[in-house]
């Protein structure tokens, strides 16, 4: 909608000239207002003059016919104007619409509400999404206090809930319709999906999360999707100079969460699916950088062979310090073994570490962090030549993922005393997964396939 007519532009000068005057006149009857004051009143009466323009707007979009065509395909009488309520970020508007009766099916109809996608007694389009926003920061009785002090308007728990859920249900029509999509043999390879360019690199993550659900601890499995551009030196941070020497002037850019609470044999499908979408079938380099967990590696190939493996650096690193713990007492002597292990590691020399741990295990003994470690590197080695990943200019940690889980999984969905309906979990999830990929606003703003009531 613009504003910038000069019709317009006069219009909001009138009506500020006329709140500011009304203002005025009411401060006048308290003693010295602070800004605040002023600022606290003037949204409160500009929070009446929006419900009662909203009424006005959606009165006057509203017309009357004799009849009209009901969704059985037979004729609709008009009976009456009723009227409806609908929760806006004005708060509560009241509006009278032409109702409408199948003479057939008996079926009501309101066209305006159809027009508008009101639920009638519901929450609008429009505050939906910003209520949906407070529910996947917080708890959902602070999220509902939250939205009385910031946007002025009273709901209840449970509409918070179901606006976390509308965006998560959209997530998930969002990710079926890619799924169809990836299976649907003459779409993958039609003409039009061949010409779009396919990233030269495109990087994946996977990792899972445990989750209280009320019936037990659930795996929240995420898979991330991203791109990788260099930074420049003067913005290092100190600690890569720290722990990765100056080579890792690396950093994760339009990263993609997509993240669900099932088993690995479904998420596979997830996978396959949302690396369809970006393309990662088609990418010139594929790269995955993960911890060791087996069921992940083996999703990586069944699903996307061609891709390069990389273990996750922080977690092949973080075998080493208990082994360290353990053998060496001195903390001088743990740095330096741990140092010198480390660069060994740096420069690909995996078999070296490995002995070291060898020589330090004590026979026999599987819970020995030495002996772990060893195993540990065994089975990724070929996923360890970070001398040669660093050469190619492969970003080598997995960091971006594990932010990702974090603050997907740990931030809202392990609040201390958090316990969820799997449901609930999955829809706090997948609208988290939505608004830290920054797809937040194209989320809300799609139009649904499905009915628009929650
Ligand atoms: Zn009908």
């Amino acid at each position: 909608m613009d504003f910038n007519t000069k019709q317009a532009k006069e219009t909001v000068a009138h009506i500020a000239t006329l709140i500011g005057d009304l203002m005025v006149a009411h401060l006048q009857q308290e003693d010295s207002p602070s800004l605040g004051d002023i600022e606290q009143g003037m949204r409160h009466l500009l929070q009446t003059i929006g419900r009662e323009a909203v009424g006005h707007v959606l009165e006057k979009s509203d017309t009357v016919q004799p009849s009209i065509r009901c969704s059985c395909h037979h004729k609709a009488t008009y009976r009456c104007r009723r009227e409806g309520m609908v929760i806006t970020v004005f708060g509560r508007v009241k509006y009278k619409r032409s109702y409408y009766l199948c003479d057939h099916c008996r079926g009501g109809q309101k066209p305006l509400d159809t027009q508008f996608q009101i639920d009638p007694g519901e929450m609008s389009q429009g505050l939906k999404p910003l209520v949906a926003l407070l529910g996947i920061q917080t708890s959902l009785d602070e999220a509902a206090k939250l939205t009385q002090t910031l946007l002025l308007v009273d709901i209840s728990d449970n509409s918070i809930r179901q606006a976390v859920q509308w965006v998560g249900q959209r997530q998930v029509e969002r990710e079926s319709k890619w799924e169809k999509l990836s299976d649907w043999h003459h779409y993958m390879n039609s003409p039009t999906r061949q010409a779009d360019r396919p990233p030269r690199r495109l990087y994946g993550s996977i990792d899972g999360i445990m989750v209280p659900t009320q019936a037990e601890w659930r795996e929240l499995k995420t898979v991330c999707w991203y791109e990788v551009t260099p930074v420049p030196e003067r913005q290092w941070p100190s600690r890569y100079t720290e722990r990765l020497g100056k080579l890792e002037g690396l950093k994760a850019t339009a990263i993609q969460y997509h993240c669900d609470i099932q088993e690995a044999k479904t998420f596979s499908t997830l996978l396959w699916s949302t690396g369809c979408h970006y393309l990662a079938d088609r990418a010139q380099e594929l790269i995955f950088v993960c911890d060791g967990a087996r069921w992940i590696w083996r999703l990586v190939e069944e699903n996307f062979p061609q891709a390069i493996q990389i273990l996750d650096w922080y977690h092949a690193v973080e075998y080493l310090t208990p082994v360290a713990q353990t053998f060496f007492h001195n903390e001088d002597k743990q740095k330096e073994w741990l140092a010198t292990m480390k660069e060994h590691l740096w420069f690909s020399r995996t078999q070296t570490v490995m002995d070291a741990c060898l020589a330090l295990a004590k026979p026999a003994s599987v819970a020995d962090p030495a002996a772990k470690a060893a195993t540990y590197f065994q089975n990724n080695l070929a996923r360890m030549d970070y001398a040669y990943f660093r050469q190619q200019g492969y970003l080598i940690g997995s960091g971006a993922v594990e932010s990702g889980c974090k603050q997907i999984g740990t931030m809202r969905l392990k609040r201390s005393g958090a316990r969820w309906l799997e449901e609930g979990a999955r829809w706090v999830a997948k609208a988290r997964a939505v608004w830290l990929s920054g797809q937040w606003q194209e989320v809300v703003q799609s139009k649904s396939d499905l009915p628009f009531a929650v």
